[in-house]
């Protein structure tokens, strides 16, 4: 099954995908998470790339989009894929239909998690992160039983730089300007699930599961 997971940020998409690995036995293809990882190890992709991360901007579509192509011909993705941060531009999902069609397929479902945007900076200002082992907190919402250290690591934890206040809510503008147009680009393909993206992380993989399971 070959899945993209759509949303704004903070909508629980990098947790759904977690959860969705587990059940279907397909990997995660998260662009944040290579972009992240390039940063911390200050590679020139990841020096590129910071600038418009910080500031909340999208990294440039040929640089993620050479990423993809790379990552979709490693092991482990001939039997489908969740891609979990893209596309995020037109520009992007027309090269991953091509990409794709190079190889015969085509993406199955996209599932669209809606959150109004005012949840979301109240989620995105908790959000915390492990430095050892990279776990998820909130310091509202799932809190560590220290504050500021991981339950399983014993390491500090830290706030993305993109999390801070200012920079959402760019993130959320270009969400709603170069994103948010990739829900009708699909739904005109009538691959769209739409899943509220409210309630525990549960209910709503759990209303993911049921949708994808209905056709
Ligand atoms: P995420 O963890 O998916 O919210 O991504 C964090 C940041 O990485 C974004 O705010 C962008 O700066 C960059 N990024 C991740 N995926 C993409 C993408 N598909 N296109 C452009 N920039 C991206």
């Amino acid at each position: 099954m070959r899945l993209i997971l759509l949303g704004p940020p903070g909508a629980g998409k990098g947790t759904q995908a977690k959860m969705l690995v587990e059940k279907y036995n397909i990997p995660q293809i998260s662009t944040g998470d290579v972009l992240r990882i390039a940063v911390r190890e200050k590679t020139v992709l990841g020096i590129e790339a910071k600038s418009y991360m910080n500031r909340g901007a999208l990294v440039p579509d040929q640089i993620v989009i050479d990423i993809i192509k790379e990552r979709l011909k490693s092991p482990g993705c001939e039997n489908g894929f969740i891609l979990d941060g893209f596309p995020r531009t037109v520009a992007q999902a027309d090269a991953l239909t091509r990409m794709l069609e190079m190889i015969k397929a085509s993406i199955d479902y996209v599932i669209s998690i809606e959150v109004d945007f005012h949840e979301v900076v109240k989620r995105l200002t908790g959000r915390r992160i492990c430095r050892g082992c990279g776990k998820g907190y909130h310091i509202n919402f799932d809190p560590p039983k220290q504050e500021g250290i991981c339950n399983d690591c014993g390491k500090d934890l830290f706030q993305r730089d993109d999390d801070k206040e200012e920079t959402i809510k760019n993130r959320l503008e270009v969400y709603k300007r170069q994103t948010e147009p990739l829900i009708k680009y699909y739904n005109d393909k009538g691959i769209v699930k739409k899943i509220k993206g409210l309630g525990s992380m549960e209910e709503i993989f759990n209303d993911i599961c049921q949708q994808l399971e209905r056709d």
